[in-house]
C-alpha cells in the first residue's frame, strides 16, 4: 500500500497508514520528475507513505 501526499497531509497519511497496516510506515520523498497529486487534495505530492 502506498499513499501519495503533500506536505500538508503527510501526518494524515501516516495516521491512516498506521491504522490500516498496524506497522510503522516508511516515508520517502517523491522524485522531482514524478508528477502526481496528493490523495487528499489537489496539491502536488511531496511524500510517499508506504509499508
Ligand atoms: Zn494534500
Amino acid at each position: 500500500m502506498k499513499i501519495l501526499c503533500c506536505e500538508e497531509h503527510v501526518e494524515l497519511a501516516l495516521d491512516v497508514m498506521v491504522d490500516e497496516s498496524e506497522t510503522f510506515p516508511t516515508l520517502e520523498k517523491t522524485g522531482e520528475d514524478e508528477i502526481s497529486t496528493c490523495e487528499y487534495c489537489d496539491n502536488k505530492s511531496v511524500y510517499i507513505v508506504g509499508n
